[in-house]
């Protein structure tokens, strides 16, 4: 059996490893990914959105201006390779759910004039939407396509000769200090970027891990404009093929990963009483999220194993936090420049080591 020698082995193409084996390759390195071509990971039932303000409290999302400008390049340049769009501006029209809501958004006006404003037209929106406390706008929010990317990052993979589209079997892997092989593959270093698989990764598996299942329906909504995401306890996202992405949940207490029939019932409750146009579910997807409690990513070598790297623990947040993240890392591992210690799996050197 002949080897092959390469220098990066990346496990997963989700968006993380999509991003990464990009920024390595871009810098002349040899990768191969590897995937199971799961269909129901997160990056595959992900919306899309880029929020700059997240949450009741609308707080400014983490390191957001730094990571929303990297992030609209990334995808632009790869906009630009792929020659059909993949990312676009789409606000947040915030439909307010109480006279409290509409207060705490007015509220919070003044400290974020960057990204808050109140839509003053609102009567273009009551033909479409039930609403009794006004609407707020969250501005600079991007949409990407990432099935499109990741369709489009799988093809460029296989061109290159550079996709295994196989499950890795960390049984058949043997790590030395400073190579790595797996079956014809010699490896300097492997990258794990499988998302919530990686739970299970004994090499891995002692990070503070946090499981997060998230679900959305996919529906037709005819005549409902996609030039915005609208939220009212619950979020419209414009989708593929003309179709929205409703959702999400967070349950953090399931044990499996099965559409449930409660979230169905109570995300069409809340259609039916916000949405006045008709509607029709067609689709009802899931997948868990690579949470973990920190909430900020696992990025950088193992403590005890130079040749073994992560590049995980997106969260809710991997299309605003991956690129930004992924070309820091690429760097790293390539120049030896330092990582942010925040996300640098460094910090859990004690638990990485026992
Ligand atoms: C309902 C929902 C909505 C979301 N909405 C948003 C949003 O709007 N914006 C946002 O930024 N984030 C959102 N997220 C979070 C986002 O999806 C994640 O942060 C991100 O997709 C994580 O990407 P990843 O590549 O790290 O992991 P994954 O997407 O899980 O990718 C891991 C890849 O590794 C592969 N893999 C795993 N194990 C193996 C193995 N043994 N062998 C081979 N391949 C393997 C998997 O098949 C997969 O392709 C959402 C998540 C959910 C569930």
């Amino acid at each position: 059996m002949t080897t092959m020698n390469i220098d990066y082995l990346i496990i997963g193409q989700g968006i993380s490893g999509t991003l990464l084996s990009r920024a390595l390759m871009k810098a002349g390195k040899k990768v191969i990914v590897v995937d199971d071509g799961n269909v129901t990971t997160s990056s595959k039932v992900a919306s899309g959105v880029i929020n700059p303000v997240t949450g009741k409290r609308l707080v400014r999302t983490w390191m957001i201006d730094e990571l929303l400008p990297f992030a609209r390049n990334i995808y632009g340049e790869m906009e630009m390779e792929l020659g059909v769009p993949l990312i676009s501006q789409c606000n947040i029209l915030d439909f307010h759910a109480s006279r409290d809501a509409a207060q705490a958004f007015s509220g919070k006006l003044p400290d974020e004039m960057e990204y808050l404003r109140q839509v003053r037209e609102e009567g273009t929106w009551q033909e479409y939407f039930r609403f009794n406390y006004g609407i707020g706008e969250i501005d600079s929010c991007l949409l990407l396509d990432i099935g499109t990317m990741l369709r489009w990052w799988r093809d460029q993979l296989l061109i290159k000769d550079a996709l295994v589209w196989n499950r890795f079997e960390i049984a058949g892997c043997v790590i030395e200090e400073g190579s790595v092989r797996y079956n014809d593959i010699t490896a300097q270093k492997i990258i794990f970027c499988d998302g919530p698989a990686c739970i299970e990764n004994p090499l891995f598996n002692k990070l503070p891990w946090s499981k997060d299942k998230g679900e959305a329906l996919i529906a037709e909504i005819p005549g409902l404009p996609a030039t915005n995401i609208y939220k009212q306890g619950i979020n419209i996202v414009p989708w593929h093929n003309g179709q929205f992405w409703i959702g999400a949940t967070h349950d953090w207490k399931y044990t499996d990963l099965q559409p449930t029939p409660a979230f169905r019932k109570r995300a069409e409750e809340l259609l039916n009483y916000w949405l006045k146009l008709p509607y029709k579910i067609v689709g009802h997807i899931v997948a868990q999220r690579p949470v973990n409690m920190d909430r900020k990513p696992f990025v950088g070598l193992h403590p005890a194993m130079p040749s073994v790297g992560i590049f995980n623990g997106m969260g809710t947040k991997g299309c605003s936090v991956a690129p930004y993240f992924a070309a820091q890392f690429a760097q790293h591992l390539i120049n030896g420049t330092s990582l942010l210690p925040d996300v640098d799996v460094k910090r859990f050197t004690k638990i990485l080591t026992r």
